[in-house]
């Protein structure tokens, strides 16, 4: 350290007991682990309560980020309850992350302090498999490492907690680059939702005049219709809440039907090229497929907990229909995604809660009853405690 220099003071506390990371040839302080106040569950049934976070001091490679805000997936509420087998408690959710880089590792030359970025539902990868090397680290053949709830191989097996905190530890080559040109809390659920319906309508080859059915008008709905609609489609949504109806359309939908209306339904037929499924909850899939013309497909997002009604093998055979399912995208889609956004203004339609709404919010996802991503404000989030609950 320059003698005389002053040292920056931490922007949170350092973990107490930390034995100094310093290094004889190191010139800088000393990067030290830092708390974070966070909001999590402790227990399945124990809703969302205060938690403090330790995050890990930034190594070479990683970028500290101070977030600013963090979308509410309804994949948060199917991890935070069990609904997707026990996880390991404490568990901050939270993977539609943005804020501001605060600190940078040593190698780090892309991103630097002060820039707004973001982070999505993965933190790491094998990066050496055939997924990974195809910029499809989601489809890890190790496993990909998600933002919570994961074992994080490469420092030290430790579970990884998630965005809804005040700050984030995550190697550079995970963390996106958020344009300039869109607001930041509306860009937090790009990050999930946004990319997980870009993903499979560009896989799907989808061109201009195409029409997409979307099924559940939720966060993930929402950003299929815009999405689509940015790349030239036409839209159909297809949704339970009469109550959406024109909410839809002022999306940008050109057609909405009420999927409980058998006669709307049937009406429908043979109209749709590809269909975004995004329906968090078991449900009849048969006749979404007779929706479809020849040669359509059928993209499953949501997973419910529950098995879903058995699909009729003739509905797909005779329009040589493909059923499909798609997990969020890649790091480099993402990015493109992200860019996509950038350029044709597209950003989801936010509520913006504070820590004290998070548990009224996970209940009204549940019911529908959302337009259309919640997003915390994590600067309601406090501050961390004396000690690491996780
Ligand atoms: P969301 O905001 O809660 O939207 C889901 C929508 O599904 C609801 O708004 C509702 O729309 C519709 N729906 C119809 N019947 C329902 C029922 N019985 N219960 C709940 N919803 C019902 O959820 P989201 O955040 O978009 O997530 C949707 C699903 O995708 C979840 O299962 C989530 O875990 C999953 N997901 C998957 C991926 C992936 O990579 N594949 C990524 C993120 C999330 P209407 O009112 O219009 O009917
Ligand atoms: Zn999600
Ligand atoms: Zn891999």
């Amino acid at each position: 350290m320059t003698p005389g220099r002053p040292v920056p003071p931490p922007l949170a506390k350092p973990l107490p007991g930390t034995p100094p990371l310093r290094d004889a040839s190191q010139t800088a302080p000393p990067a030290l682990p830092r708390l974070a106040a966070a909001f999590g569950a402790t227990a399945s049934g124990s809703g969302l309560v205060p938690l403090t976070v330790a995050r890990r001091a930034p190594k070479d490679d990683d970028v500290e980020i101070a977030i600013e805000f963090c979308g509410l997936c309804h994949s948060d509420v199917h991890a935070t309850r069990g609904e997707w087998g026990s996880p390991k408690y404490p568990l901050v959710p939270g993977h539609e992350i943005v804020g501001r880089v605060s600190r940078v590792g040593a190698a780090v030359d892309d991103f630097a302090p002060g820039d707004v970025v973001g982070v999505g539902c993965l933190v790491d990868s094998c990066r050496e498999c055939e997924s990974c090397l195809d910029g499809l680290e989601q489809y890890c053949e190790n496993g990909m490492t998600g933002t919570y709830g994961a074992t994080d191989a490469r420092n030290g097996d430790a579970i990884t907690q998630g965005g809804y905190a005040t700050s984030v530890v995550v190697d550079r080559r995970y963390v996106l680059r958020v344009p300039g040109n869109l607001d930041p809390a509306a860009v937090a659920p790009l990050l999930c939702a946004g990319i997980t319906t870009y993903s499979p309508l560009r896989h799907f080859g989808l061109e201009a005049g195409d029409v997409v059915g979307v099924v559940g008008l939720g966060g993930l709905g929402h950003m299929a219709v815009k999405l689509a609609k940015a790349m030239g489609a036409g839209v159909i949504v297809f949704t339970t809440s009469e109550s959406k109806v024109a909410a839809a359309k002022e999306l940008g939908a050109d057609g909405v039907v009420l999927s409980r209306d058998e006669a709307a339904m049937a009406a429908a037929g043979r109209t749709i090229d590809v269909i975004i499924d995004t329906v968090a909850a078991p449900h009849d899939l048969n006749p979404y497929f007779r929706t479809l013309r020849r040669d359509g497909a059928l993209f499953q997002l949501g997973l419910p907990s529950g098995l879903m009604p058995p699909v009729n093998p003739g509905a797909l055979i005779r329009r040589r229909i493909a059923y499909a399912g798609s997990l969020i995208g890649g790091i480099a889609e993402t990015q493109e995604m992200l860019d996509f956004c950038a350029e044709h203004n597209v950003v989801s339609d936010v509520e913006v809660v504070g820590a004290d709404q998070l548990n009224e919010a996970y209940d009204r996802m549940v019911a529908g009853d959302v337009k259309y991503r919640f997003v915390l404000d994590t600067s309601t989030l406090g501050t961390p405690s004396e000690k690491a609950d996780a």
